[in-house]
């Protein structure tokens, strides 16, 4: 029995169009299948009272680099370039500065001691001082950035992001989620709400079953989060434990959001930022009126997102509720209202928001992004080597795992030849 493609590829986020866009472009035939009913993954922009709010990835980060830059340029996506809003405070707010600064060199200065960490125990805790009095903001900024308590981040892992990032974070007032899903290629067949659930290698490639059947294809790329990749959703060929393994030392931490509408009348500076709580680390971070829309974003990491998800949305409203009427004034109760919250790792198809190196499992990475066989390539967020956790990261390992299976597939054909 033939191959009804070159590749099939499993999951329709970031990673899995990169992929698409790489082999269309090279004339390769591609299969992907998607486990929901919309493209996109973790990247997902909905429209929520009227406005598209992201509710997985929103930055451009590392702007001045980032491929989904220049796809939207050449789709004619708008990216606005300027000034993050979490550059600008909301004027007004009973915030102590000095507190804030102290707060902010205290972040720092545990970043720096990482690299000491990384060459020891690699345990990000470690950098903690021991009782320092801005511990409680350092846990809750490493739980934006890797939804996970530093005692579960490889301080290692977490500098090689830092160390890579431009520092550019630019946007789309579009949405993120819709020009990810915008970008698939029409030569590319899509099916949606058609989960894979094993993959066989054959003699000449792989055979994908799904529950309308099984489908040939010389190789089939990989995308799936490492918590689906870990679990047993998905039954992979003998031989790959090592790669479930790699998945299960990336687990994904906890970053949820939760969008309010502000009411009429309400004073608040548009484009602006405020953070919750210096001395509580399930703290949010909340973005005021982003592009003038009447939203306020809060955006929560490990222990802040883990509210939501023990206890469930009603129980994240009243949190962000409590933190902005102690910001804001007790007015404020009034002129907001819930919108949407986010369930990220409540999806058995994510199971979580990005990938975080455990303590000493950097080296990970690598180890899962390698080929199994020459059949079966594994790309999505936590496979790069440095732009993990990110959508750019995500649809530059789907070019990566391209090119590896059709350079595989070309490989094939030489030798049958
Ligand atoms: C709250 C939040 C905020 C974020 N903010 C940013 C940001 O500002 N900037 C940024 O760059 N990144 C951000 N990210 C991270 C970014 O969204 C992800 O890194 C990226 O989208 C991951 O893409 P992916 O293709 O690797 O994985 P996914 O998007 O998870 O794609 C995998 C796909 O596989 C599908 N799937 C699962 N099981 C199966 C199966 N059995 N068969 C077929 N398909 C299956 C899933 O449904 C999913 O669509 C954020 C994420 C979250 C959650």
């Amino acid at each position: 029995m033939g191959n009804a493609f070159d590749v099939i590829i499993v999951g329709g986020g970031a990673a899995g169009i990169g992929a698409a866009r790489r082999l269309a472009s090279q004339g390769s035939s591609a299969l992907l299948l998607a486990a929901s009913s919309r493209l996109g993954g973790r990247a997902h922009t909905q429209d929520l009272g009227g406005y598209p709010l992201d509710l997985g990835c929103e930055w451009l980060h590392s702007g001045d680099r980032n491929t989904w830059v220049g796809i939207a340029e050449a789709s004619g996506f708008p990216v606005d370039r300027g000034e993050p809003p979490w550059a600008k405070a909301h004027p007004g707010i009973a915030e102590d500065e000095e507190a804030q600064e102290a707060a902010q060199r205290a972040y720092g200065d545990w970043e720096e001691r990482l690299r000491t960490v990384a060459a020891g125990s690699d345990r990000a805790s470690d950098a903690l001082e021991p009782s320092g009095p801005w511990n409680a903001y350092v846990r809750a900024i490493a739980g934006f950035m890797s939804g996970v308590a530093p005692e579960a981040i490889s301080a290692t892992d977490y500098l090689a992001y830092d160390d890579a990032s431009t520092g550019r974070n630019w946007h789309l007032p579009l949405g993120y989620g819709t020009l990810v899903a915008a970008s698939l290629p029409p030569s590319t067949t899509l099916r949606l709400a058609t989960p894979a659930e094993r993959i066989d290698l054959t003699a000449d490639g792989v055979a994908v079953t799904t529950r309308a059947g099984a489908v040939r294809a010389g190789a089939a790329i990989l995308t799936v989060s490492t918590a689906v990749l870990a679990g047993d959703a998905i039954r992979l060929p003998a031989g790959t434990e090592p790669w479930r393994d790699a998945a299960a030392d990336l687990p994904l931490g906890r970053n949820e959001k939760i969008f309010l509408e502000i009411g009429r009348g309400a004073a608040f500076e548009p484009d602006t930022h405020a953070y919750g709580n210096l001395h509580d680390p399930r703290s949010a971070a909340y973005s005021i009126r982003p592009n003038g829309w009447p939203v306020i974003e809060a955006f929560l990491g490990g222990e802040g997102a883990r509210i939501l998800e023990k206890d469930g949305p009603a129980a994240g409203f009243d949190f962000v509720s409590a933190e902005l009427v102690s910001l804001f004034g007790s007015a404020v109760a009034s002129v907001i209202r819930p919108l949407a919250a986010t369930s990220w790792s409540r999806m058995a198809s994510i199971g979580g928001a990005y990938s975080c190196a455990l303590p000493n499992k950097s080296k990970a990475r690598a180890r899962l992004a390698r080929p199994f066989e020459d059949r079966l390539f594994f790309a999505g967020e936590a496979t790069h080597p440095s732009d993990f956790t990110t959508a750019h990261g995500a649809h530059d390992s789907g070019r990566r795992a391209a090119d590896e299976a059709m350079a595989a597939l070309r490989h094939r054909q030489e030798e049958a030849a």
